[in-house]
């Protein structure tokens, strides 16, 4: 019979030869944070997310009690890999001619895959230790599971205001992936909220998505606005979208936990020049075959190539850039609706912003139907 530090030991040993900065144990129940759940769906903060709201068996939610998914369950293993490569100073300079993609989809091979090889290896790990059958299920973001919730029960950070996970030493670019396991394991104490009074993240979010502290309105997130959304983005939020055109990192940029955040040194998670702050009139007018090759193994396929286009004009029209004119004019009869519905409203803006834009370019865009 294992103590619970000999498990403890094996399961930070286990996840470090893994590739993990960090895991922790959590019990396979429900908790307060569970409780929020039901109630953010039924104010329509999910927007369009709807393979949120699955439901299991019993009519509840499958993200409210995982029992609903896994009813062997008797712990969750949490473990974390941090996927930050260089300040946001040294990443980019502040060059409205530029877009951001977020830091998590910068890496050489998609996350999804590199944190399932390495969950797999602990799992291997797992049964070798258990010495008996048992039943595991791995998830790397995809799973009907609230990652964070089970995160801070097991100690690997506290839920921010931002509603990041945050580590004490290691900040918040942290990729989770946890394993279920039908294992009792001791589990860990949660991690202790460390946010105290600050609020930056609140105050650097430019389209109020943080309504309240640890309350996030994924409809006015530029995360969600720039993945998930499909068609028009809302008119009013354009303009905080600023030069973000997949993800935002903005309310983690600003927050203090990151400011001394260690590099990561896995290999398969350094960034690719290409996406670290890319040209916007090149994504703009990206063509299908580049779009297929530039972002093959990369989580940006999700937004697809009309999303991403779609964002890249709405930057365009944010950039106070006159020589992206002659571009959104022409983007203006852009065979897609959508580049083309986003592209007068990116002139109008510009012309605003530079109005001796207009004088240079005699040809208005066609006005909308
Ligand atoms: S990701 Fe961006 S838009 Fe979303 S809450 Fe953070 S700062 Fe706001
Ligand atoms: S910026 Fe401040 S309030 Fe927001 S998550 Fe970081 S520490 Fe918490």
């Amino acid at each position: 019979m294992k103590t619970s530090a000999e498990i403890a030991a094996f399961v930070s040993d286990a996840a470090h030869r893994a590739g993990f900065d960090l895991a922790g144990i959590a019990p396979a129940t429900q908790f307060p944070e569970h409780a929020c759940f039901p109630p953010w769906i039924a104010a329509g903060r999910a927007g369009e997310m709807h393979y949120l709201e699955a439901r299991g068996e019993d009519g509840r939610f499958k993200r409210e009690a995982l029992a609903q998914i896994a009813p062997w369950a008797r712990s969750v293993i949490v473990c974390a890999m941090n996927y930050h490569t260089s300040p946001a100073s040294d990443a980019a300079p502040d060059d409205s001619s530029r877009g951001w993609i977020s830091r998590y989809a910068w890496s050489q091979r998609d996350y999804h895959d590199v944190l399932m090889d390495s969950l797999r290896q602990m799992e291997s790990a797992l049964h070798e230790f258990a010495g008996k059958p048992l039943e595991t299920r791995c998830y790397v973001d995809t799973g009907p599971l609230l990652e964070r919730v089970f995160a801070r029960y097991a100690g690997v950070g506290w839920i921010g205001k931002n509603t990041c996970i945050i580590n004490q030493q290691l900040g918040s670019w942290l990729f989770l992936g946890v394993i279920l396991t039908s294992l009792e394991l001791p589990p860990a104490l949660p991690a202790p909220d460390r946010c105290g009074s600050c609020r930056r993240c609140i105050d650097a979010c430019p389209t109020n998505a943080l309504v309240a502290p640890y309350e996030l309105d994924a409809r006015r997130c530029i995360s969600y606005l720039t993945i998930e959304k499909r068609g028009e983005v809302p008119e009013e939020l354009r303009a905080g979208m600023g030069r973000q055109v997949f993800g935002c990192d903005l309310c983690q940029d600003v927050c203090p936990w990151n400011g001394q955040a260690p590099v990561t040194a896995a290999p398969e998670l350094q960034a690719r020049p290409k996406l670290v702050a890319p040209e916007l009139e090149w994504l703009a007018t990206i063509t299908e075959d580049d779009f297929r090759d530039i972002f093959r193994g990369s989580p940006i396929k999700r937004a697809k190539r009309s999303g991403l286009r779609r964002n890249a004009i709405v930057a365009l029209g944010n950039s106070n850039q006159v020589h992206f004119e002659n571009c959104l004019v022409a983007l203006s009869n852009d065979p897609d609706p959508s580049a083309a519905s986003h592209a007068r409203w990116a002139l109008r803006r510009l012309r605003t912003a530079c109005p001796g834009a207009a004088a240079k370019q005699p040809a208005d865009p066609p006005e909308e139907p």
